[in-house]
């Protein structure tokens, strides 16, 4: 019976996945992502429902689109793939089955599903066009806002600590606002600032600490491997500032999606 149960939340995770990557493609090319009929990007062929089915169509059709035989990017199936297993582990982190299915876990898990959502689009966006997508932080915003509002219906005790967070978010909002109206020009650090505090509301300061700290260890030691094969090849190359060419909001992005994961494990074994 757990093994059915697993199967469907597997499978509502690759249908979030398949929508994700959808977004994460159309949000930056401001095509509608709600209305507008999936579509080959290659020869504009609208898809069948069979080929809305996530890994499967893939599978089937072979990787290509059905009436040009353009390649898929195999990205998509790796993606929808990945979301089914996040929420496979999130159910199984939290203990979920057929017998523990209250309505308390259910929105618990809910809220994880959206938030999920928000972080893997800001990151997927992030990779491609290193960028926090404004829309995508004003949907996690609503999130952690629901988020809050019902651990007070709950009668959370620190729910101050969530309402400083929040404050702090809608101060950065408006400075953001300003700088962009004064100087036209979206502030990344500002960006990333925020989305840290979406990670704070959402999974706590133990997890949001341990995103930044294995972000920063992992690109050290990719500074590491690289300044060494430098070295070794004797080349040299100019050193560009940090904040100019990490996409953070990618990076953080996996780590907190990482240990997130570990730690909704850590806490309920
Ligand atoms: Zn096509």
């Amino acid at each position: 019976m757990d093994v059915f149960f697993y199967i469907i939340i597997f499978i509502i995770g690759t249908l979030f996945g398949s929508f994700c990557t959808l977004a994460v493609y159309r949000i930056p090319k401001k095509i509608d992502i709600v209305y507008t009929h999936s579509f080959c990007p290659n020869c504009g062929h609208k898809l069948g429902f069979f080929e809305l089915i996530p890994v499967l169509s893939y599978i089937f059709l072979g990787g290509k689109c059905k009436k040009c035989k353009q390649k898929i990017r195999p990205r998509y199936l790796i993606l929808e793939i990945s979301f089914g297993l996040a929420f496979l582990l999130i159910a199984l982190c939290l203990k979920l089955s057929i017998y523990t299915l209250t309505l308390k876990n259910i929105i618990r898990f809910a809220f994880i599903a959206l938030y999920l959502v928000a972080i893997f689009l800001i990151a997927g966006i992030d990779k491609e066009e290193r960028r926090i997508e404004k829309s995508v932080l004003y949907y996690s915003f609503a999130v952690s806002c629901a988020y809050i509002i019902y651990l007070c219906i709950m009668g959370q005790t620190s729910i101050y600590r969530y309402v400083m967070y929040l404050v702090t978010l809608i101060i950065l909002l408006i400075i953001d606002c300003e700088k962009q109206i004064k100087y036209a020009k979206e502030s990344y650090l500002f960006q990333i600032l925020m989305l840290l505090i979406v990670m704070l509301i959402n999974t706590g300061e133990i997890v949001t600490i341990s995103t930044i700290l294995i972000t920063f260890i992992a690109i050290g030691l990719v500074k590491c491997i690289h300044y060494l094969s430098n070295a070794l090849n004797k080349s040299k190359k100019e050193h560009k500032n940090m904040l100019e060419i990490y996409k953070f909001g990618y990076l953080f992005g996996i780590a907190n999606i990482m240990s997130f994961i570990g730690y909704l494990y850590f806490i309920n074994h």
